[in-house]
């Protein structure tokens, strides 16, 4: 038997992943000039009271249009700018977007009630100056540190927890709101969680989504929500699509909520047209 396995090849290099491998390299590349000239751009996605259907923050996210291969979504592009290193500079344009935003909004003469959030990699975590220079930008753009909010992943905190932990309490200390993206999927220890000092847990969309048609999710979302309450954290689900989700979570007592039901993500403009005052 065990001679049978020798003989099996360990690797096929075939033509098809040299075409993969090529394809991300192109993208890699065009990403970092859409980067350096500052091509991207942030859609907003409102976050309501589920009670009241009232706005309470919105969630700043990346889109990128590139001539060639068209709109690539996130899902495509992150990852790539993780893999290549790029994903820091990407990060530093988010933040500085995210406050010019809210500066544009605030000249507009809108209000932007609760917190505008961005997405963190852990990438951005392990930079030393992350703090510093989201401050900064906040400065630049007189913006309040308490009108933003970072969303960092649970499985991005497990990269590194201790570090996770030591620089998320210093946010916390200037002001900046900080939750738990895509709870559920990370596998992190409560022993963690206790230490970190988030505010919010985001139920992962996954849960949210079978929730009502499978038992084990509604029950991973009531345990998740249990949870929090526990630790004294703030719950919001992502991915809401229906009404019967929304009677669901408030009887659990999740009381926030984002997703295509109330808005897709939508440019600043449609933003503040439809949902600030
Ligand atoms: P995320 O932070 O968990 O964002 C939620 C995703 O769910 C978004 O996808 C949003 O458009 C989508 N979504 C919202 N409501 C619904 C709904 O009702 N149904 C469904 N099916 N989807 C919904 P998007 O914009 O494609 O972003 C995907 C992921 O890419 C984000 O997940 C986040 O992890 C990452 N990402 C986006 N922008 C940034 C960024 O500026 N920096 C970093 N590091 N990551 C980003
Ligand atoms: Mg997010
Ligand atoms: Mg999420
Ligand atoms: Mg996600």
């Amino acid at each position: 038997y065990q001679a049978k396995r020798q003989k099996l090849p360990v690797c096929v290099f075939e033509p098809w992943m040299e075409r993969i491998v090529a394809e991300q390299l192109h993208i890699a590349k065009r990403l970092a000039s859409a980067i350096a000239e500052k091509q991207l751009s942030l859609h907003f996605q409102p976050q309501v009271d589920l009670h009241s259907g009232r706005l309470i923050g919105a969630e700043a996210l990346c889109r990128w249009h590139d001539e060639e291969l068209g709109q690539v979504s996130p899902g495509k592009f992150i990852p790539i700018a993780e893999e290549r290193g790029m994903v820091v500079a990407l990060g530093s344009w988010v933040i500085e977007e995210a406050c010019r935003q809210l500066a544009a909004w605030r000249e507009q003469g809108h209000s932007m009630p609760g917190q505008l959030a961005i997405n963190i990699a852990a990438q951005q975590f392990e930079e030393d100056d992350l703090v510093a220079s989201v401050l900064n930008r906040c400065a630049q753009f007189a913006v309040e540190a308490s009108q933003l909010s970072l969303e960092i992943t649970e499985s991005g905190i497990m990269e590194n927890p201790e570090k996770a932990i030591a620089i998320t309490e210093v946010l916390k200390s200037k002001g900046l709101g900080l939750s738990i993206d895509d709870f559920g999927t990370g596998y992190s220890s409560l022993a963690y969680l206790k230490r970190f000092a988030a505010d919010k847990i985001k139920i992962d969309i996954s849960f949210v989504r079978d929730m009502l048609t499978s038992d084990n999710d509604r029950v991973i979302v009531a345990t998740i929500i249990a949870m929090a309450n526990t630790l004294g954290l703030e719950t919001i689900a992502e991915g809401i699509e229906n009404q019967d989700q929304i009677t669901a979570l408030l009887a659990l007592g999740c009381a926030q909520g984002q997703g295509y039901y109330f808005d897709r993500p939508l440019t600043a403009k449609e933003f503040a047209e439809r949902w600030l005052r």
